[in-house]
């Protein structure tokens, strides 16, 4: 799958230690550690919603996709919070310590949501939760003598996190700079150590099926791109026929598929 478009500013340079490069290979610079949650402008954001990504390739979903891939059980991924670039506030706010966070972790825990996992922020920022959420917000504030923040935050994101195996992108797939480059050029994109895969996707992608997992989100092991400046090689995304099914059918924007080929 590609995510369409792309905005800015990205997570490294609103917190420029969001990653760690300590251990990256010498030869490619990949790969980054992400250390903390992303922190994005999010009113940068696509209006369209659904998927997004920065420039420096960090994937996010919106409440909609969340919460499909919550409740519909799709393997092979999880979700990471994302703070906004100006604090809210929520991120010190103890539920514990106030009336309003105690019924939500009640709540939360009736549901059978584990508090801190990705299913209970996705679950936390449903409309059925608001009016806590609210009372939360009004409680915290009350204990500090301030107001509650005058302008609402803008609408959660969430960072797409494929966290299952990983396929092996079989040697029939053409990965390098331009389809009319020749193999050294193309070889010259590449990592060495097999880390980086080339700078371009150029044929179709073939994985190899030996390796594939069969979950319904798949990162391939080896990366795809270039390490400059805030760029970085990533991995490319496959996702089941169920997943794309779903997707289609609730009209989520932002994302193209072309078919990926076992071999
Ligand atoms: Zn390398």
């Amino acid at each position: 799958m590609r995510i369409k478009g792309a905005f800015e500013p990205a997570a490294e340079e609103l917190d420029p230690d969001v990653y760690d490069h300590d251990d990256a290979c010498p030869l490619c610079g990949t790969q980054r550690v992400q250390a903390r949650d992303l922190t994005l402008d999010l009113r940068r954001v696509p209006k369209r919603g659904g998927f997004a990504q920065t420039l420096a390739d960090e994937r996010i979903v919106d409440q909609h996709v969340a919460d499909l891939l919550a409740d519909e059980e799709f393997t092979g991924v999880s979700l990471r919070p994302v703070h906004h670039r100006t604090a809210t506030g929520d991120e010190t706010i103890d539920p514990k310590r106030f009336p309003a966070g105690r019924e939500l972790l009640a709540r939360a825990e009736a549901e059978v949501i584990r508090p801190g996992s990705w299913r209970y922020f996705v679950w936390l920022n449903r409309p059925e939760q608001q009016e806590l959420r609210d009372a939360l917000h009004a409680q915290a504030a009350a204990e500090h003598g301030r107001r509650a923040a005058r302008r609402p935050p803008p609408p959660p994101w969430y960072q797409l996190v494929p966290d299952g195996d990983r396929a092996q992108i079989a040697p029939t797939t053409l990965v390098g700079i331009t389809p009319f480059a020749d193999a050294a050029q193309n070889e010259s994109s590449r990592c060495p150590q097999g880390h980086v895969a080339g700078l371009n996707l150029i044929s179709e992608l073939h994985l190899d099926a030996a390796t594939y997992p069969a979950p319904d989100l798949v990162a391939t092991e080896q990366l795809v791109g270039v390490r400059r400046g805030l760029l970085q090689p990533v991995p490319l995304l496959v996702m089941s026929p169920r997943l794309r099914g779903l997707l289609v059918e609730h009209g989520i924007k932002g994302w193209e598929t072309e078919v990926a080929y076992l071999d």
